[in-house]
């Protein structure tokens, strides 16, 4: 009997992310597949939460809202800092995350969203914020999770360990 994609599962799929515009954020197709532990939080919420059930072999198309993917856009979440805060070694683009530090002091990622003159606008809103998320995918494998791979929250290749 083939399992069913569970909790505790890893799972083999092939992906293509589009959003609403058309335009593809992200695939697998074509190069490695993507390999996650169910239920461990390694993919968004609503992909994951829409996967279960799926077996081998079948195709799906499955929508996400931005609550359930990235988040929905926060313009609060934005600040600007001058170009000196960063490293000087460093070429600042859109687009680029740095690690920073929130108001608990717990590392936060940012995004810079701007480049103006001598300033920086970065946020806290990840680049896909406020999207949703058209996947397709294409389950390729389903297999129970080691022991270790439970404890570690994360899937290990076939060669054993990955870190
Ligand atoms: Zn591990």
């Amino acid at each position: 009997m083939k399992p069913a994609i569970a909790d505790g599962h890893v799972v083999t799929i092939h992906y293509r992310l589009t959003l609403d515009d058309g335009s593809i954020a992200d695939e697998s197709f074509g190069g490695d597949p993507l390999v996650y532990l169910h239920g461990a939080q390694n993919i968004v919420p609503g992909l994951e939460r829409q996967l279960a059930g799926r077996k081998i072999g079948d195709s799906c198309e499955v929508t996400v809202p931005p609550g359930e993917g990235y988040g929905e856009y926060d313009p609060a979440a934005e600040q600007t800092v001058p170009k000196t805060a960063f490293p000087p070694n460093v070429e600042l683009q859109v687009g680029m995350s740095f690690q920073t530090r929130g108001r608990n002091g717990r590392p936060m990622p940012v995004w810079i969203r701007k480049l103006a003159g001598d300033d920086v606008v970065v946020t806290a809103n990840h680049p896909m914020a406020g999207q949703q998320l058209n996947f397709k995918v294409e389950v390729l494998d389903v297999r129970r999770a080691t022991a270790e791979e439970k404890k570690h929250g994360h899937a290990h290749g076939p060669g054993g360990h990955h870190h």
